[in-house]
């Protein structure tokens, strides 16, 4: 009987600690979910990157900078922390945990966002609360869950910070990645609105996604956000394509 039970702790350790890397398969440490090199084919942005969307300079730029499309169009968030590209095996999780529904891989994304919460920007001040962007009920239907919700509530388990679902998607939009950064924009305008009973003023927020494309979404949600009263809106995510 003790054996019995010995062993369904361990299979259901397993589940939950799953002893190879999620990557290759390979053979890993317990509680190691990513060896090295599958680690290595998404490698850490580093400066120079934009100060408001963390756009990574290519070439030698003293200082700090803002980027094209920041100074063209000022972002209604006050920043975005996406500190590594989405590629190699950290692009196929993404698409894995996200379409594939294989949920188990939301804490080993978190620890990316649990990095993006230590970028002095991120430190810099108080924050009350993280605000995933939702999805469309449609979508949600689809899908079966919001990767951003997950995602915000796994780091809220970490740092103790509450979630806030403070946002609701209104209109069904196109899938955007067909889409250029202008009709980007047009779909996405009139997207989301500030959930009912929800209050954020004069509260400061991160706001959760796992791939940050544009940009545009983040300005949506926040421009909401400001719109209601928030006094600050900063936001991470996962990686960046
Ligand atoms: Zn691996
Ligand atoms: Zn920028």
């Amino acid at each position: 009987m003790r054996n019995l039970i010995g062993n369904l702790i361990n299979t259901l350790g397993e589940l939950f600690y799953p002893s190879n890397c999620v990557g290759c398969g390979h053979p890993q440490d317990p509680g190691i979910l990513l060896c090295p090199d599958c680690r290595a084919t998404s490698p850490r942005i580093r400066a120079p990157f934009c100060r408001c969307c963390s756009r990574p300079f290519d070439g030698l730029i003293e200082g700090e900078f803002v980027c094209p499309n920041c100074e063209d169009r000022t972002p209604a968030f006050d920043c975005v922390v996406s500190s590594y590209h989405a590629e190699g095996v950290l692009r196929d999780l993404i698409h894995r945990f996200k379409y594939g529904r294989q949920y188990y891989l939301r804490r080993l994304l978190a620890e990316y966002l649990a990095e993006a919460m230590q970028d002095v920007r991120i430190q810099a001040s108080l924050i009350h609360c993280f605000v995933p962007v939702p999805l469309h009920p449609t979508r949600l239907r689809e899908r079966g869950f919001n990767q951003a919700e997950a995602l915000a509530e796994t780091l809220s388990k970490r740092t103790r910070l509450p979630v806030l679902r403070g946002l609701e998607r209104r209109r069904y939009t196109n899938t955007q990645t067909r889409f250029d950064r202008v009709e980007r924009m047009q779909n996405l305008r009139d997207a989301f609105a500030l959930r009912e009973n929800s209050d954020v003023r004069g509260k400061h927020l991160v706001l959760v996604d796992d791939v940050l494309t544009t940009g545009s979404t983040l300005h949506e949600c926040a421009l909401v956000l400001r719109a209601a009263g928030a006094e600050s809106v900063r936001a991470i995510t996962v990686a960046r394509g």
